[in-house]
């Protein structure tokens, strides 16, 4: 991630030294009050017909059934379910011009209306928060858990390394005055900062997630959320990867008893495992034939799939390329087992790795829940309602008063993940959006983005800052 990020962040830089100025946002519509009548709320695995919803200022204040004195509908009989909600994406640094609109536009045409950012390249986040929840550029509502808590050497430039307890303390102190979803650990951490971090998340409520350190073993973690299967092949067999998370072998290498006392643990004990399959699948376009690119690439600049397939680690001989597809067998099975055990199973995508574009990438994720568990309404129900649980900062993921309008209004109701798209309209924070007018916005984005001076110079950039991490 490291080297993709310097490359990126090279490039911007190239452009903006060169002269081009950020691109100009979009204003979001001003009013945040509605009233839609007639419809029917999918939620819950039911569908309740005739309803009226009543926003006030972003907020649901009122669910009843439709009066013969309420406006007429926006769309007859539509159906109304929760925005989706992705917990596990990194955001483009500010100096990709322009990128951060894109995928805000990305998002919401794809019925994603909030997401979690577990770590960025840059600063930025707050500041992206703010203009969305302002209206001063269009997107998804943008949760966060700023730092990521990190040993040496830290994996992401951005990360956060302590010096001492004290330091590490006093950084805490500060971080939970934000209003943070989250916080975050990664591989390094030590065992006695780990512990520092973890009381500080208990004592605040803040859920605490990330990857299992490799100092940790997951079997002594409670109230954990586990991204990806970090942790997970390691209970018994401590030889964690040096500068790796976890690998796909070492999953396979593990023994069907010591994977069922980690879902028995985890399920025992809190732990959630947001497991980010489609990241698993997706890599595998830059090197395999047969997993086939997605639309969501053609969405973005090139330059995103050119860093993607010079910058970032795929599988590539075939033997690396078989364990891959041995192993994402495996983490369906371990998805079953967790499910089967009445474990928390979270969905997100660790969007901005390579392939994992923003909002399609949510939808396939819920697609191969909704295969793995054998219900849409079970996957449905996850990226609504259960994710917007570990949600801390807002009400959102159910329709219900008192929580944030963020919905979506389908001509029929969707009954598969491939469905998910075919709404007409996307709320987000009470501001209402008509999805063709979103794809226009988004393609003329694109286009901007793609202007040939532009594509000129990130391919310039793309030359140089290549030659100058060839050696990393
Ligand atoms: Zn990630």
């Amino acid at each position: 991630m490291l080297r993709i990020l310097l490359v990126v962040t090279v490039t911007a830089f190239a452009a903006l030294v060169i002269g081009l100025r950020p691109f100009a946002a979009t204003q979001a519509p001003d009013t945040r009050s509605h009233v839609f009548s007639d419809v029917t709320i999918k939620q819950d695995n039911t569908l309740i017909t005739g309803q009226t919803i009543v926003i006030t200022d972003g907020i649901i204040t009122q669910i009843r059934p439709t009066l013969q004195s309420d406006p007429a509908a926006l769309c007859k009989h539509c159906v109304v379910t929760p925005g989706l909600i992705d917990l596990h994406v990194h955001s483009p640094p500010s100096v990709t011009l322009g990128a951060k609109e894109l995928f805000g536009y990305q998002y919401l045409l794809h019925g994603v209306t909030s997401i979690r950012d577990v770590g960025s390249s840059d600063s930025s986040i707050d500041d992206w928060q703010i203009d969305v929840s302002n209206g001063d550029i269009i997107g998804p509502n943008v949760h966060y858990c700023d730092k990521i808590f990190d040993g040496n050497p830290a994996s992401w430039p951005a990360s956060y390394v302590a010096s001492s307890a004290d330091e590490l303390n006093h950084t805490l102190n500060t971080l939970v005055k934000q209003p943070i979803d989250c916080i975050k650990t990664y591989n390094g951490l030590t065992r006695p900062y780990f512990q520092i971090v973890q009381q500080t998340a208990k004592q605040h409520g803040i859920p605490l997630i990330g990857h299992v350190p490799h100092a940790m073993n997951l079997l002594e973690l409670d109230q954990f959320e586990v991204q990806h299967f970090t942790g997970l092949p390691y209970t018994h067999n401590r030889n964690t990867p040096t500068g790796s998370d976890w690998l796909d072998e070492d999953l396979l290498n593990t023994s069907e008893q010591e994977l069922a006392t980690a879902v028995d643990h985890m399920a025992a004990n809190n732990v959630a495992l947001l497991p980010t399959l489609v990241n698993s699948r997706r890599r595998l376009i830059a090197s395999d034939s047969e997993t086939k690119a997605t639309s969501g690439a053609a969405m973005l600049p090139s330059y995103f799939s050119e860093f993607w397939q010079v910058g970032m680690g795929h599988p590539t001989t075939a033997h690396a390329i078989d364990i891959r597809y041995r192993s994402i067998d495996q983490q369906k099975q371990l998805i079953m087992q967790l499910h089967q055990a009445n474990a928390l199973l979270l969905i997100g995508t660790d969007t901005l790795m390579p392939y994992v574009t923003p909002g399609d990438s949510l939808i396939e994720e819920v697609g191969i829940f909704e295969s793995v568990l054998g219900s849409f309404d079970h996957a449905h129900n996850i990226a609504t309602g259960i994710n917007g649980e570990q949600l801390i900062t807002a009400k959102t993921g159910r329709i219900e008063e008192g929580y944030r309008a963020d919905l979506l209004f389908y001509p029929s109701e969707p009954t598969s993940a491939e469905q998910l798209p075919t709404f007409n309209y996307v709320m987000v924070n009470g501001r209402l959006y008509e999805q063709s007018w979103l794809r226009q916005h988004a393609t003329q984005r694109l286009d901007k983005i793609s202007d040939a001076t532009l594509t000129g110079v990130i391919d310039w950039g793309l030359a140089k800052s290549t030659a100058l991490f060839a050696h990393y």
